[in-house]
């Protein structure tokens, strides 16, 4: 993209400098840098603000209500869905940066990085249970609002599960704090009362649509922003549960024969406890030189990090796969785990760049015992559109993550496949994204996937908190498709197989 017109009044622009303490920037090249994330999406800010503070973003969001102007908060830019990407005004939550730790709960400003987090977490010998893969660069602010998970959430949930209390700025700038504000709680709760509860995903993990499904009681409506993906307020701070570091792990790397074999082992090894049980298929492990059984078509890490001996002796019981490797050492399961957190950096490279297509049949989740029919499904559209499917993920959530190898200039078809996809999820009991959001990627089949009924209820909650459709307009509640209306040039990746090499842990 060479050249990209700014869409707004120079006089909104003014005002915005005026009432802004932080930066206020329009230069091309920096609303380039802000037009990409981590998804195969662009679309270029007209401006993009760093608040300083708390009552920039409410000063921002009253000039972008009053003036009509999408506005979108922005963390780290790691998403793969293109969730912080629109035209309008682009706010980057970095300066939201403070971190204060009580006993087992934390309170953290939105724009602090995983990685920052870890850190303080760590000198109290504490840290968070959600642990995305992209590792310490996203912020707090994009998780909460992505619901991320990552491995350890077959164990500790998503951010859903460790958030109780967050503090926002709404679409009218109205800075609330919940589940404190008992009389917007009470709407809330109203609002949750408009749920069909027979449609929805029966599943752990969950970033489609709006969470009304887990407000229920009055303490828990701040749950309603998590996974709301900046669409129904600015997440300026939230309290945290934070847990204890375990003192020892252990870590058992199983091999299998096929998928199905491992997906069919799945529900056994879940019930053993594990603080985390992923899964890399043969494509991956093609990729990754880990010195495998040329029999092991795909492997399953499988950790521990309580009861060790007793877990082990239970995994070694039900396991109907081979141990490829066992360990209790630091830095051998780092080795590994490492090449896990590479996965999708090996699914990418083992894909010419001209069959990398966006990721959006690439977060579903089902229940756990449901996966073998989750990769029957992955296999009907291999077979029906001649396409291939690299899968490696958070199993023990019933979370696979499925990169769809096509021509992706087929934007038809790429379109009908995501469609197919979650209508044979929701009939699952699934749902199409449990960790990454909507998104770009799966806006246009919430409805689909919820009904009707839960639609018009996520429609009620976005006019009772955005009445002016300024947050992150199109993302959430939309009549567009957008799933490739916005894909970026085709972007270049380096091939190459990933060394890691043992002696360097
Ligand atoms: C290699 C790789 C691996 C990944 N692995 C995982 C994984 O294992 N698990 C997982 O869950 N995700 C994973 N992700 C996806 C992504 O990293 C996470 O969802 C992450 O939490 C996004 O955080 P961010 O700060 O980068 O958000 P951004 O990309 O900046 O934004 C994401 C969404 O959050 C909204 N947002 C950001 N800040 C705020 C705020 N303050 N208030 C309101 N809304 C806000 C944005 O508008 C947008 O809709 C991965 C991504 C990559 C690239």
């Amino acid at each position: 993209m060479e050249h990209a017109p700014i869409e707004i009044d120079g006089g909104v622009l003014d005002d915005l400098r005026a009432a802004i303490r932080g930066k206020v920037m329009v230069q091309e090249s920096i609303r380039l840098l802000y037009s990409l994330d981590g998804s195969a999406y662009q679309v270029v800010p007209d401006v993009v603000v760093v608040p300083e503070d708390e009552v920039d973003v409410v000063r921002a969001v009253i000039i972008a209500g009053e003036e009509d102007i999408p506005i979108t908060p922005r963390g780290s830019g790691t998403g793969l869905v293109g969730g912080a990407l629109n035209v309008g005004i682009c706010l980057d939550m970095k300066n939201l940066n403070s971190v204060s730790v009580n006993g087992d709960s934390a309170t953290v400003g939105s724009g602090v990085s995983r990685g920052s987090l870890d850190r303080v977490l760590g000198k109290h010998g504490k840290m968070l249970g959600p642990n995305p893969s992209v590792g310490g660069f996203c912020s707090v602010g994009g998780m909460l609002a992505n619901n991320a998970g990552g491995s350890r959430s077959v164990k500790y949930g998503s951010m859903v599960d460790n958030v109780t209390r967050i503090t926002f700025v709404d679409g009218t700038g109205r800075m609330i704090t919940l589940p404190d504000d008992e009389s917007i709680g009470q709407d809330i709760m109203e609002l949750t009362g408009l749920i069909d509860r027979e449609k929805l995903p029966k599943v752990a993990k969950n970033a489609s649509g709006y969470r009304l499904d887990r407000v229920g009681s009055i303490g828990e409506t701040h749950k309603l922003l998590v996974g709301s993906e900046g669409t129904l307020g600015v997440i300026l701070s939230a309290d945290l549960n934070i847990i204890d570091e375990p003192k020892d792990k252990m870590l058992f790397v199983l091999g299998y024969d096929s998928a199905y074999t491992a997906m069919a082992n799945c529900p056994k090894v879940v019930g053993t406890n594990p603080s985390a049980c992923e899964f890399i298929d043969h494509h991956i492990l093609s990729q990754a030189d880990l010195g495998l059984d040329p029999g092991i078509d795909c492997i399953l890490l499988v950790e521990y990090d309580d009861s060790l001996q007793e877990r082990a002796t239970m995994l070694r019981s039900i396991i109907t796969g081979t141990i490829v490797a066992e360990s209790d050492d630091q830095k051998e399961m780092d080795w590994w785990w490492d090449h896990r957190n590479a996965a999708l950096h090996h699914s990418l490279i083992a894909v010419d760049k001209h069959k990398r297509t966006p990721h959006m049949i690439d977060d579903a989740a089902v229940p756990v015992d449901r996966m073998g029919d989750m990769l029957h499904i992955l296999d009907g559209i291999n077979k029906k559109y001649g396409t291939s499917i690299i899968t490696f993920g958070h199993v023990g959530s019933g979370n696979i993550h499925a990169r769809l190898e096509m021509d992706n200039t087929k934007t038809d078809a790429i379109k009908e496949i995501a469609g197919a996809y979650c209508r044979e999820i929701s009939k699952l009991g699934g749902t199409i994204t449990a960790e990454h959001g909507d998104g770009f990627a799966s806006s246009e089949f919430i409805e689909m996937q919820y009904g009707g009924q839960n639609y018009d209820a996520f429609k009620a909650a976005k006019r009772y908190f955005d009445p002016y459709g300024i947050l992150n307009p199109d993302k959430k509640i939309t009549e567009k498709s957008t799933i490739v209306e916005h894909l970026s040039a085709v972007r270049t990746f380096h091939g190459g197989k990933m060394a890691l090499s043992k002696e360097a842990y």
